[in-house]
């Protein structure tokens, strides 16, 4: 598309947006199990007022617009008050839970530099952290261990002993991982935290929003509140139910917090200060957070969070009940993913696409993923019967194919996503792979598992987003 010579119609234009949709998710129609975090209309239409109320604001100065500054400041309260956090606290709205991860980093690096003379620094989490982390260190030049998970797929707590040494600068754990849904035993570990003088981050960005408001729990404390936890990362944007762009970051200690500032004072353009990676910083993404943490409460957050729990409940049950079909592990909230013993769960994953559900793929162990909102009740009838048909044919599909080392049913939904050149790069391997060994089940899909941490797979990955984003 050349950049446009002339103006174009404002209603032309408009319902051309309305038109692109047709091939987006349905999410409004609860078919997306992931990105669209959806309440109810009249939720999205209030939010969708005050967004619009500050469209144009900007909170890159402070005193410019004293109206968000104060939304801000609110926020965070309401943040720290719902997150049990010290007296001494204090936080910073940002974009997103990528960006309180990384400012988490930046923070825990500057701090222990500052205080601990710490220059070449370390990090440690679990497998099931979120990539946010892998992001974050590999921005800012920080080292990175990974823990394994157990058979629960939480971290052990004695596995931090083993790597903390004179460099380590945070120790991570998620409430809950989001491949799982599992909350990490984060009491146990933020005594080890305390006993190494160590920041331990928890990363609440999908659960801060349901773990509070959930009735009988059966996961310890998570938060603040916890003794040795020092900064959490929770989405407004995800359960929190905000347009998308917010998220907190939040610091039991304000020196702590302090470490994530970025200031220069040399620019002829005057002096620059920055809380966060964002320099302008969109007014509406702030006035949304604001307008919903009230519009709901405790008591509408509560209210939210029972029927999203019941539902996952009765969408578990339903999915259990098939043969072969099993929940992998034991969530604590309403995201969790769904394994198949016997056949390829990804045949599962393109059937139910064709029928216009999308499930996430995931992979040690292969799984689709759900993330439930309460859109899912309503539409629970519909997902029974299109589960069936794309259960049915997936198990028989399954068969066929087991005479057939290549896999192509499977290959399908990956064809769909990457270049032409790249698939047929990826299939080329798959084919010498399975020289080896005929009889596998493993889809095209699944040899990525195969191909992980081999320069080839990344090469491909990259030319695939660099595809996508031109
Ligand atoms: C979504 C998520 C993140 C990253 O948040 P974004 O808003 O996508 O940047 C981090 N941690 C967990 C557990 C998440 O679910």
């Amino acid at each position: 598309m050349d950049f446009p010579k002339e103006r174009s119609d404002a209603n032309t234009l408009l319902s051309k947006l309305e038109t692109l949709k047709s091939d987006d998710l349905r999410w409004k129609q609860g078919r997306a199990f992931s990105y669209v975090y959806y309440a109810s209309p009249e939720i999205t239409e209030t939010l969708s007022k005050a967004y619009l109320s500050y469209f144009s604001e900007n909170a890159l100065n402070p005193s410019a617009f004293p109206s968000l500054s104060i939304m801000q400041s609110e926020v965070i309260s309401m943040c720290k008050s719902l997150f049990n956090a010290g007296d001494n606290a204090g936080g910073v709205m940002t974009s997103g839970g990528t960006e309180s991860i990384l400012m988490a980093i930046k923070a825990a690096k500057e701090y222990a530099k500052k205080y601990r003379n710490i220059t070449a620094p370390e990090v440690i989490m679990p497998l099931s952290a979120h990539p946010a982390f892998n992001k974050a260190c590999d921005y800012f030049g920080v080292k990175l261990h990974i823990l394994p998970v157990g058979s629960d797929y939480r971290v052990n707590p004695e596995s931090y002993e083993g790597l903390i040494n004179e460099n380590t600068v945070l120790l991570v754990a998620s409430a809950p991982s989001y491949p799982q849904g599992v909350v990490d035993p984060i009491p146990e570990i933020g005594q080890v935290a305390l006993k190494h003088k160590i920041p331990f981050h928890v990363d609440a960005c999908v659960g801060g929003f349901v773990l509070p408001f959930i009735k009988d729990r059966t996961f310890p404390n998570f938060d603040l509140g916890v003794p040795g936890v020092t900064s959490l990362s929770a989405d407004i944007h995800k359960y929190g139910f905000a347009s998308k762009g917010s998220s907190v970051v939040l610091y039991n200690d304000n020196e702590l917090r302090k470490s994530q500032f970025y200031i220069y004072t040399g620019w002829p353009g005057g002096i620059y200060a920055s809380p966060s990676i964002m320099g302008t910083r969109p007014g509406g993404a702030i006035a949304v957070a604001w307008t919903v943490l009230q519009l709901l409460g405790q008591a509408g957050y509560e209210s939210l969070v029972q029927k999203m729990m019941s539902t996952a409940k009765a969408y578990q049950d339903f999915l259990s009940s098939y043969e072969g079909i099993s929940v992998v592990g034991s969530s604590d909230m309403c995201i969790f993913s769904i394994q198949a013993d016997g056949f390829n769960i990804y045949e599962l994953g393109d059937e139910m696409h064709e029928l216009s559900w999308q499930m996430d793929r995931q992979q040690d162990p292969s799984a689709l993923h759900l993330s439930i909102s309460p859109i899912h009740a309503e539409v629970f009838e519909d997902f029974k019967i299109d589960f069936d048909k794309a259960y049915k044919i997936a198990k028989k599909k399954d068969f066929n194919k087991l005479k057939n080392s290549l896999q192509v049913g499977a290959a399908k939904g990956l064809k769909k996503i990457l270049p032409e050149k790249t698939f047929g790069k990826l299939q080329k391997l798959a084919v010498q792979k399975s020289d080896t060994n005929t009889n596998r089940s493993a889809a095209l899909y699944g040899m990525i598992g195969d191909l992980k941490g081999s320069g080839t797979l990344d090469e491909m990955i990259i030319e695939f987003l660099d595809k996508m984003t031109k």
